[in-house]
């Protein structure tokens, strides 16, 4: 069994994440959907999704499923899409959502598969961000925190399917 070491508590996460909904009405005024990346940033989403009521949004939100690291702690560089994109998704505005960005290529690869439906503009946005792992170059609009070269768990987020109930998000030890 491995040992969590907290990182960022519950209240620090929903403080960051009322501040991120602030910073997202600002930049995209009128209708958008949240595209979020399954199965990690579900509970970012659904949180974001509330902040961004009280910060005066009203989006629409959809989830895509995308395959790459199995049970491994490290990417095995191959992204693949499970599943279809959302229906209707033509030539709206589309914030996409993940939990961590690593070396860049699953959020790259969303971004590039939403792009050829023809969407209007795209933000992205990432609770957490790894800079120092990226491979792939990709313009993040929207950070949560960054964070070092850590494996982390909690809020969403797994190490092999466990630990995305905790509230809080901790190093993986
Ligand atoms: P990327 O494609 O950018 O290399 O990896 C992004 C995905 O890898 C994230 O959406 C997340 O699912 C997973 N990932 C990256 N870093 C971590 C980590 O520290 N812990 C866990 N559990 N997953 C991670
Ligand atoms: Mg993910
Ligand atoms: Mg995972």
């Amino acid at each position: 069994m491995a040992s969590i070491r907290v990182l960022f508590r519950e209240a620090e996460i929903a403080a960051r994440v009322e501040a991120l909904a602030g910073e997202i009405v600002q930049a995209i005024p009128g209708d958008f959907v949240m595209v979020g990346l399954l199965k990690g940033a579900a509970f970012f989403v659904a949180d974001l999704a509330r902040a961004l009521d009280r910060a005066g949004a009203c989006p629409e939100i959809e989830f895509l499923r995308l395959s790459s690291y199995g049970l491994a702690t490290a990417s095995s560089g191959e992204v693949r899409l499970l599943g279809d994109l959302p229906s209707g998704i033509e030539g709206r505005r589309v914030l996409l959502i993940d939990d961590i960005v690593d070396t860049g290529r699953s959020i790259a690869f969303a971004a590039a598969s939403l792009r050829e439906r023809d969407i209007g503009d795209l933000w992205t946005c990432a609770l957490l961000d790894k800079p120092q792992r990226r491979e792939v170059e990709v313009r993040i609009d929207f950070i949560g925190f960054q964070i070092e070269d850590v494996f982390v768990a909690g809020y969403g987020v797994d190490h092999a399917e466990k630990y995305r109930h905790l509230p809080y998000i901790g190093i993986v030890e």
